[in-house]
């Protein structure tokens, strides 16, 4: 029975503290009129000092996560000397739809309103994001003035801005500071490892905030969490059906059809195994199969796997909206573009691992001041959405790859189209 027990993985562990929760949450909604007991006891305090000891150490990571490995991965980058005019092609194209998905995240929830009804507008927060800052202090904001009381203020995007410096500077400075570049490899390598070690507690959180938020807004909060699911698959399946589609039609006149059936196992990888990572070999053999050159997939499918995360895009877009229409919040069109380009930002900063959109996501809400406790109750279905979104990230790669190899003649057409073997 224990060693059963022990067989359980961390995912399915969240999902049964999620339920469990919801059951504790409900029961304590519906049954117990004993306010000391029901408030004062359980909600106020345990399951508030379990809820927010795991959200603080959730938000202990992001900066050094942060800060460490976008240091390290662009003194990488620069350092191998890789970009060419074919690299900038894949990482505008790969902006590019990042940014359709995040707008198409956010444009869906905000027709479903996923958030209305989950009424936190009690809570006491402070956001950072007003309706009334204009676009130019917005960006002004994001330049590092003292990057030091940005990294102790978890600014997030002045310190990904100071990150992309340092980390520039690392490459060109090469042997003189691999003292210190070292330094910063290691220091990731324990952020990583320190993630790992705060994730295996999150049954606990999750467990606390579920209870917490069914012991308090009782079955009214199941709905806004279910059009929530709603909004992420749908924004989806638009992306997969209907954007990758016409640009593939619109760049390349190739048939989408053609290619997904011939694609479909590296999807049902990807769903299943929630990591772009371990789906690269995939990726790169079936690519090959449909005729395009090497030369380019094995460069553009691993930097994918790292910066193109269409699924996690339209996550955040979706998490950003909900939140704001859960704690009541108006967004005005500055503070809208703000959070889109954060959003952006927070995605292609994830790494190709099973939930990574938790840490971008606790990322962009940091960015923007918006409290992390609904992130805590989007956990508790996150790896069911993961699925989606990992599907959909390495599809959105393959895609780009396309595009890339087709206009720079490096995709044999009779392959694709199955005229040759
Ligand atoms: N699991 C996803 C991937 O590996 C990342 C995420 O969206 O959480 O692509």
């Amino acid at each position: 029975m224990i060693n059963e027990i022990k067989k359980i993985n961390l995912n399915n562990w969240i999902l049964i503290a999620m339920v469990l929760g919801f059951i504790v949450g409900m029961a304590l909604n519906l049954f117990v009129t004993d306010t000391f007991i029901k408030d004062t006891l359980l909600v106020d305090n345990i399951f508030h000092f379990g809820g927010t000891a795991f959200i603080n150490l959730m938000k202990m990571l992001v900066v050094p996560l942060v800060f460490c490995s976008i240091v390290v991965g662009t003194a990488s980058i620069i350092n191998t000397k890789k970009i060419g005019n074919i690299t900038i092609e894949i990482i505008v194209l790969y902006l590019a739809t990042t940014l359709i998905a995040v707008c198409l995240g956010v444009l869906i929830s905000t027709v479903l309103q996923p958030g209305n009804g989950l009424n936190m507008a009690g809570s006491v927060y402070t956001s950072n994001i007003t309706a009334n800052v204009t676009l130019t202090d917005n960006l002004l904001n994001m330049i590092p003035s003292n990057p030091i009381s940005s990294l102790a203020n978890g600014e997030i995007i002045p310190t990904i801005i100071f990150a992309l410096i340092v980390g520039s500077i690392l490459s060109i400075l090469k042997e003189e500071t691999s003292a210190v570049r070292n330094f910063f490899t290691q220091f990731n390598k324990i952020m990583i490892k320190m993630t790992f070690i705060v994730m295996k507690l999150a049954p606990i959180g999750v467990f606390c905030l579920m209870a917490t938020t069914f012991a308090t807004l009782g079955i009214d909060a199941l709905m806004p969490l279910f059009k929530f699911i709603i909004c992420v698959i749908l924004a989806i399946i638009i992306q997969a059906v209907i954007i990758y589609p016409i640009l593939m039609m619109i760049f390349t006149r190739l048939s989408p059809v053609n290619f997904i059936k011939k694609y479909s196992p590296v999807l049902l990888f990807a769903f299943s195994s929630t990591s772009s990572n371990a789906t690269i070999p995939l990726n790169l053999e079936k690519l090959s199969q449909l005729g395009i050159s090497n030369e380019i997939s094995s460069l553009s499918i691993p930097l994918g796997a790292t910066i193109n995360m269409d699924g996690n895009a339209i996550m955040q877009g979706c998490a950003i909206m909900f939140a704001t229409q859960a704690y009541g919040m108006d967004l005005g069109l500055s503070a809208l573009i703000t959070i889109i380009f954060t959003a952006v930002i927070a995605s292609v900063s994830a790494a190709g691992i099973p939930s990574a959109a938790i840490i971008s996501m606790n990322m962009l809400f940091m960015s923007v001041g918006l409290p992390l406790d609904i992130i805590a109750i989007i956990m508790g279905i996150d790896h069911f959405l993961d699925m989606f979104r990992t599907a959909i990230n390495v599809l959105g790669d393959a895609v780009c790859t396309i595009i890339v190899s087709f206009r720079n003649n490096a995709l044999d057409k009779d392959i694709f189209n199955g005229k040759k073997g």
